[in-house]
């Protein structure tokens, strides 16, 4: 049935490191309660959406032209964002933006990784991570964490200083775990890795500890920090990443960059959501008050609960947790299955989510899961 029915994708000839493999991606299902991508629960403010709708209209006009392939203004906004985040002087020559953080990932392997050479993570973290390494056929060595899915620093440098990686991940926030790195702790593990380090500060907002940007001046000859638009800042649907690093890094980049990768309608429609960052930013306080709020019910429930400094929680402990994972869903939640045993994650959403929320794993807690 269809043009091409009979094609089969066990018979094309794929590369033979992707045959048997899964796309990546949470199930989409159209449920009451979504806490399963860690998005912000809260859609943009009134004013951001006229603001993006006027910005957009106005961009159409020139959309018979190829946009801004260095996307300078957009990328002089995010250096004036985080200017005033980290009080670290950026200009757009130390930003770099695509579409999505996953795509600044990427362009990262795709320049500093490649065939027959190796990226290092500590695990369980963000699971793109490998999957980027293994798109851009870079060898993935992961790394262990602790029992309470922090990072022994000494211990880490150490193996990164004999796994001699090109590229070191370190998520700060942990996804799905929820730990973050003080700089001074990120500083260490840049020294003792021989080659390029990423910090994925994708939920830095939502951080208790400053961000590594503060370390670039000092050690920009390595370090990487990526963020992205999709969390705290509400923009997932905009597809907007970012980096900052020492303008070099960013030079390497365009090596590899496709061109006109970031549309004319993508750049305005950032800029425009930029100039809303204090408002949309405002729901960062509350969400880390609800996330404070779930943890302390799920352990009064009687749960065992990841410490968490981002906008999700991982917890435990089930027996089955895919079989829990159906039991929520069951009650109309949808959360996370992030494959680490006994663990389930949830995403912090609006105070009435996080009570259904709540109710379904009260309810779930004196059951068999
Ligand atoms: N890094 C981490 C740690 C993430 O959790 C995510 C999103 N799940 C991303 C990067 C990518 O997000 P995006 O491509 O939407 O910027």
């Amino acid at each position: 049935q269809g043009v091409g029915a009979q094609v089969r994708l066990e018979d094309l000839p794929l590369r033979a490191d992707l045959r048997g493999k899964s796309p990546y991606g949470a199930p989409q299902l159209d449920v009451p309660v979504r806490l399963n991508t860690n998005e912000n629960p809260y859609p943009p403010p009134a004013a951001l959406v006229a603001d993006v709708t006027a910005a957009v209209a106005a961009a159409a006009a020139d959309l018979h032209r190829y946009p801004d392939r260095d996307a300078l203004a957009l990328r002089a906004d995010l250096a004036a964002y985080l200017t005033g985040r980290t009080g670290v002087a950026l200009t757009a020559a130390n930003m770099w933006a695509a579409n999505g953080s996953n795509e600044v990932l990427q362009q990262i392997l795709q320049t500093f990784g490649g065939p027959g050479r190796r990226a290092v993570g500590f695990e369980p973290s963000y699971s793109m991570h490998p999957i980027i390494s293994s798109g851009t056929q870079t060898e993935w060595v992961p790394a262990p964490r602790d029992e309470s899915f922090g990072i022994d620093v000494p211990a880490a440098c150490a193996l990164l200083a004999s796994l001699g990686p090109d590229v070191t991940f370190l998520t700060s926030p942990n996804n799905p775990t929820g730990q973050s790195l003080h700089p001074d702790e990120v500083a260490a593990l840049v020294e003792a890795a021989p080659g390029i380090v990423v910090v994925d500060e994708a939920y830095g907002e939502f951080s208790s500890h400053p961000s590594a940007i503060r370390l670039l001046d000092t050690h920009g000859d390595k370090l990487i920090v990526s963020r992205t638009m999709s969390k705290a800042f509400a923009f997932a649907g905009g597809r907007l990443g970012y980096l900052a690093a020492a303008p070099a890094v960013v030079d390497a980049l365009q090596l590899v960059r496709l061109p006109y990768h970031l549309s004319v309608l993508s750049q305005a429609a950032a800029r425009a959501a930029l100039r809303h960052a204090d408002a949309t930013l405002a729901s960062v306080a509350l969400l880390a008050a609800e996330r404070d709020r779930v943890m302390a019910a799920l352990a009064a429930a009687g749960y065992a609960v990841v410490g968490s400094d981002a906008n999700f929680v991982l917890f435990g402990r089930f027996a089955d947790a895919p079989r829990a994972w159906r039991a929520f869903l069951d009650r109309g939640v949808l959360i996370r299955d992030v494959g680490i045993s006994a663990h389930l994650r949830v995403t912090v959403g609006t105070p009435e989510e996080n009570d259904a929320f709540l109710a379904a794993a009260t309810a779930l807690a004196s059951t068999e899961l």
